[in-house]
């Protein structure tokens, strides 16, 4: 597997604006010739599907929700960073950068974190002119919050509702160009295969969900925009749907995929309340701007938050981290908060959580303004717990929330396949091995408004791709192995239900390859999927036929895939044997508890090759190197 990232020559703010001109360009009355697949309408495959369609191009959107617009970008809460500096508290382009490029602990490639900061710019004014109504201050101008990793407020926000009102925008411009017949969308289909021919992505199989019936698409190049994996972990932040199997199937038809490893656990979800529970709610980074965090300063101190006086409480981040505060990075936040709670600190029914109070910011600030900053969060909040935040405070434990790991791609978003373009949280990103807050929103939409709309036709151009179509005897070839997955799948007829395989699954994966991972847990983790992967193909009851809509059917193909890709997690995690950002092995860290790089032997991307399923996978590396910004441990004290 050949690694070339493509990153274009020349000083790193020129590197974009260069490669743009050298692009090769696809005539406007050519465009209409080519036909592209978009798999994914969050707010990486819907602005992708909208802009590629205006420009001209003929575009096969698909998505597994009955709407495009119900696409898991939807509850994305907090906000989307850009580094316009209104606020004129000293941001940057460049500032931007080097947080970004910080908060990811230097495992994230510096020319395209700096192409994602100077894209951020044309975000915010794209999205205005959609009508996307972002908060604003009293005078006219866009509003900015703070969150971790930034000392900066360069975070603009929908109240609590940011990622619904930018997907509406998206999903507008999606919607025109399906009204003007640019784009067929197709809701309620899943892909379920991808299609090679002569090496080069050409098509994929879906499984339309309602009637079971199989379809092949042929196109000159494929797009996916599928998002993150965080439910291999089975209780997530994310959608019940979000799942790893577009991807999945990409990598065992030859996309790299890199950095599984790098998981995301975010510091202030709701705790979980018990073993029932299905999903974990998100509260979003951006109450961390006024509310603070702390624990009782005695273990085991069960009394009610009001009768712990101020100084019997450890607001441990503040004390901690003095300059970042309550806004330290996601990774450190988490990490201090399960050390409170092991500690024996932790508040709530269970012990698991500790508070994130507001009682100070309502009294400097009064309750309607944070009524105003944050009241959908809170009523959410309420609705969940049955507790009024307004007057004790929250619970908030980590949970496992978004992955930067995805399918390697190069500059031009173009995977180890030819063709095969990955946009949006389904590639390994930008972000390291530690995504900043309000920095996802930023790069679907700089993925799919302003990048992949210009390198596909670069590929196009070059390439020029033969006209193929779904005669081709590929195409009914892959189907034919879709049809007999799903087939097994049913023929299995087990006692155990898909859900509680997939428990079982996410548990092991929590405890061995969670928020810490150690060389001798991950290599417990290794010796159970396999075995737990044996016992689903042998013991799981799917009920139900293929030959019509079976959700059971369609849950039970997704927990296959994360059972193999659980696997590649944990190789990978074992692999790194150092700690950096979410990456938090034991045997590496710092006097002070932090995670302890090793550059020498690690700065590189981790690209992952199927070598077949009786094989281990290849591992390749794609060195990193930074020439911007100085490789340092990180401080955020
Ligand atoms: C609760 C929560 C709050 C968040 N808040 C913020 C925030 O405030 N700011 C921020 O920057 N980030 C936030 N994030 C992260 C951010 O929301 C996501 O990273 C981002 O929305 C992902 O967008 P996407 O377009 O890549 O994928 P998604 O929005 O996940 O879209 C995936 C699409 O792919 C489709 N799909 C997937 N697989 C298939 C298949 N096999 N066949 C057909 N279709 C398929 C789905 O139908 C869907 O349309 C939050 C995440 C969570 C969980």
């Amino acid at each position: 597997m050949e690694l070339d990232a493509k990153i274009p020559d020349g000083p790193l703010a020129e590197k974009w604006d260069r490669h743009r001109f050298e692009l090769k360009l696809v005539n406007p009355a050519n465009k209409r010739k080519h036909r592209v697949i978009v798999v994914g309408t969050g707010l990486a495959g819907a602005s992708a599907a909208a802009t590629m369609a205006e420009l001209g191009y003929l575009v096969d959107c698909f998505c597994f929700q009955d709407s495009p617009r119900r696409a898991h970008s939807i509850a994305a809460q907090g906000g989307i960073n850009a580094a316009k500096n209104y606020q004129n508290d000293g941001d940057s382009i460049f500032r931007l950068f080097y947080d970004t490029v910080k908060g990811g602990d230097f495992r994230s490639r510096e020319a395209n974190v700096y192409r994602l900061a100077q894209v951020s710019l044309n975000i915010i004014d794209q999205c205005v002119a959609q009508g996307v109504p972002f908060a604003r201050e009293y005078g006219g101008h866009l509003a900015n919050r703070s969150f971790g990793g930034a000392q900066v407020s360069r975070t603009f926000y929908a109240r609590g509702q940011t990622g619904q009102q930018l997907l509406l925008g998206a999903y507008q411009a999606l919607e025109k160009q399906i009204g003007a017949g640019t784009v067929r969308m197709y809701p309620r289909h899943e892909m379920l295969d991808l299609v090679l021919i002569d090496g080069k992505a050409r098509g994929i199989v879906t499984r339309d969900l309602v009637s079971g019936q199989l379809d092949c698409r042929a196109a000159d190049a494929v797009v996916l925009a599928t998002g993150g994996y965080s439910n291999a972990f089975y209780l997530s932040t994310n959608a019940k749907g979000c799942n790893v199997t577009a991807i999945w199937r990409a990598f065992r038809r030859g996309a790299g995929f890199a950095n599984p490893c790098f998981t995301q656990i975010h510091p202030t979800s709701i705790p979980p309340a018990g073993d029932h529970q299905s999903k974990l709610t998100l509260m979003s980074e951006s109450l961390r701007n006024d509310g603070r965090i702390w624990v009782p300063q005695k273990k085991g101190d069960t009394r009610p938050a009001n009768q712990i006086s101020e100084a019997e409480r450890d607001y441990y981040l503040e004390r901690i981290y003095p300059s970042f505060g309550n806004l330290a990075p996601r990774d450190i936040s988490s990490r201090r908060a399960k050390e409170a709670v092991d500690e024996g600190k932790g508040v709530g029914p269970s012990g698991i959580g500790v508070y994130l109070d507001f009682r100070d910011p309502i009294k400097r600030l009064g309750r309607q303004v944070i009524a105003d900053r944050y009241g959908n969060l809170f009523d959410m909040y309420q609705n969940i717990t049955g507790e009024n935040p307004y007057e004790v405070p929250m619970r908030i434990y980590p949970a496992p929330h978004y992955t930067m790991g995805g399918l390697w791609v190069d500059y031009n978003l173009m995977s180890t396949i030819p063709g095969l373009h990955i946009i949006g949280e389904a590639n390994f990103s930008d972000h390291g091995a530690n995504r900043l807050g309000a920095s996802a929103l930023m790069q679907g939409l700089a993925d799919g408004y302003f990048i992949i709309p210009l390198t596909i036709g670069d590929y196009l151009a070059r390439e020029r791709p033969e006209p193929v179509d779904t005669d081709h005897p590929e195409f009914a070839a892959v189907e034919g192995q879709v049809r007999k997955r799903l087939t097994s799948l049913l023929e299995v007829d087990g006692t155990r239900s898909v859900r509680e395989f997939h428990r079982e699954l996410g548990s092991i994966l929590w405890e061995y390859c969670g928020m810490e991972r150690s060389e001798a847990g991950l290599r417990k983790a290794l010796d159970r999927i396999p075995a737990l992967r044996e016992e689903y193909w042998n013991d799981v009851r799917v009920p139900g036929s293929a030959a019509d809509l079976n959700q059971s059917l369609e849950y039970a193909g997704r927990v296959a895939d994360f059972m193999e890709f659980a696997e590649l997690m944990c190789m990978d995690a074992l692999d790194r044997d150092e700690s950096c950002g979410a990456h938090f092995r034991v045997e590496h860290q710092t006097t002070e508890g932090e995670a302890k790089r090793n550059d020498e032997e690690f700065a590189y991307t981790a690209v992952w090759e199927y070598a077949g399923s009786d094989n281990a996978p290849e591992l390749h590396k794609e060195p990193l190197t930074f020439d911007n910004v100085p490789l340092s441990q990180r401080s955020y004290k």
